[in-house]
């Protein structure tokens, strides 16, 4: 680890057997120890408690020892677009924009600005990545990253490519399918990735209920995105259009239950949320990029109020201005004022780690999770005021 990223440190135990000290250990959100020590064997931990004097082990200082981030919505491929493509003229200018200049850049300068990505998203202490890739150009440099989490391989249209299910060597990282959207994927498509990634025992992933074309072209079969289907001779009539509301198309269709990931939500009402709770379904929202792109905020409020667990995702830097989640945390601290440091903490680590199916692996410090986790030189005087100074770290 040659970079940091305000003062973070990724601690990963090289021997059979270590113990960790800070002023604060931080097990989960809602579990945190003062003066505490993480005690880890063959890359585990194993144990986690109050630290008594003469504990002997590495002593880190006043600060935090925490779970690693998680970022469970990103894009690395298009991380060559950061700053390149203009939010002004709207969703789909902007994607029209960006196929233009992603295409123009070709593949080599795609990955060497991926590659810089994946060090940005290490130095700031993310540990899990949920990673989107259409073009599929971002998946060695995933798998052998070091990374844990779940590299996605995005289709859209309506006829699946080649795909293998296989990960990296060690089991931290799988590799799966994604659909783009309900609206730019067949129902055909949509039902037969969601099928072979569960056959495969692993998360599927899609963008849901985002943009104003999407909501409008599933809730009445019409509108501008009725149009560009048309014109491009793509017959949608065996769709099972309209439908209430781009969760409710999804749930038609079979496809809402634990191994979906459904990203974005931004347009979606309590009935929507009570679908996708009774489903199990895994949720990521990722708020500065939705800003950035449609001038508005998923109500992450909501979400939590009725139940379910969102994980934070930066999305790419065509949307975004960076791929760290403490700039994510501090955007939904400073946005969102109802929502409890403790939420925020949990959206960045263990939720994220459900969302991706990793929550045995990371995501806290309980007992038989990975033994490679963060420090952090945050001081505090109450596990309330940590939190708080976590997600605002400067
Ligand atoms: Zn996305």
């Amino acid at each position: 680890m040659s970079q940091r990223f305000k003062g973070c440190e990724i601690i990963q135990s090289t021997r059979a057997s270590s113990v960790h000290r800070a002023g604060w250990v931080m097990v989960t959100p809602w579990k945190i120890i003062e003066n505490g020590y993480v005690r880890v064997e063959n890359n585990r931990v194993v144990e986690v408690g109050t630290s008594v004097f003469g504990t002997h082990g590495i002593d880190h200082g006043a600060g935090v020892l925490m779970p690693g981030f998680v970022n469970a919505h990103l894009h690395l491929e298009l991380s060559a677009l950061k700053g390149a493509v203009s939010f002004d003229k709207g969703f789909q200018a902007w994607v029209g924009e960006l196929l233009v200049k992603r295409g123009a850049l070709g593949e080599s300068a795609l990955k060497n600005a991926a590659r810089t990505g994946v060090d940005q998203v290490m130095a700031s202490g993310t540990l899990g990545v949920g990673d989107i890739s259409t073009l599929g150009i971002t998946r060695e440099l995933v798998v052998n990253s070091g990374l844990s989490g779940v590299w996605f391989q995005e289709m859209l249209g309506s006829t699946p490519g080649p795909f293998e299910f296989a990960g990296d060597a060690r089991g931290k990282l799988n590799c799966s399918l994604a659909g783009h959207a309900p609206h730019t994927s067949s129902p055909e498509l949509l039902a037969r990735l969601k099928e072979r990634a569960t056959a495969n025992r692993l998360p599927f992933s899609i963008h849901v209920a985002e943009s104003s074309d999407e909501s409008r072209f599933l809730e009445t079969g019409r509108g501008d995105w009725a149009d560009f289907l048309t014109e491009r001779a793509i017959d949608f009539s065996s769709w099972p259009l309209p439908a209430v509301s781009p969760v409710d198309y999804l749930d038609r269709l079979g496809i809402l239950d634990p191994l979906t990931v459904a990203v974005h939500l931004l347009r979606v009402n309590d009935r929507d949320i009570d679908i996708l709770k009774g489903r199990g379904v895994k949720t990521v929202v990722c708020p500065r990029s939705n800003r950035n792109l449609h001038k508005r905020l998923p109500d992450i409020k909501r979400l939590l109020d009725r139940g379910l667990t969102p994980g934070l995702g930066t999305d790419s830097l065509a949307s975004n201005d960076s791929l760290s989640i403490f700039d994510e945390m501090a955007f939904v601290g400073g946005n969102y004022p109802g929502i409890a440091p403790s939420d925020i903490l949990a959206m960045a680590t263990v939720y994220g780690a459900g969302a991706l199916g990793l929550a045995e692996r990371m995501g806290t410090l309980l007992p038989g999770r990975a033994g490679d986790f963060l420090y952090l030189p945050v001081a505090a005087s109450t596990s309330e005021t940590l939190l708080e100074n976590i997600i605002r770290h400067e």
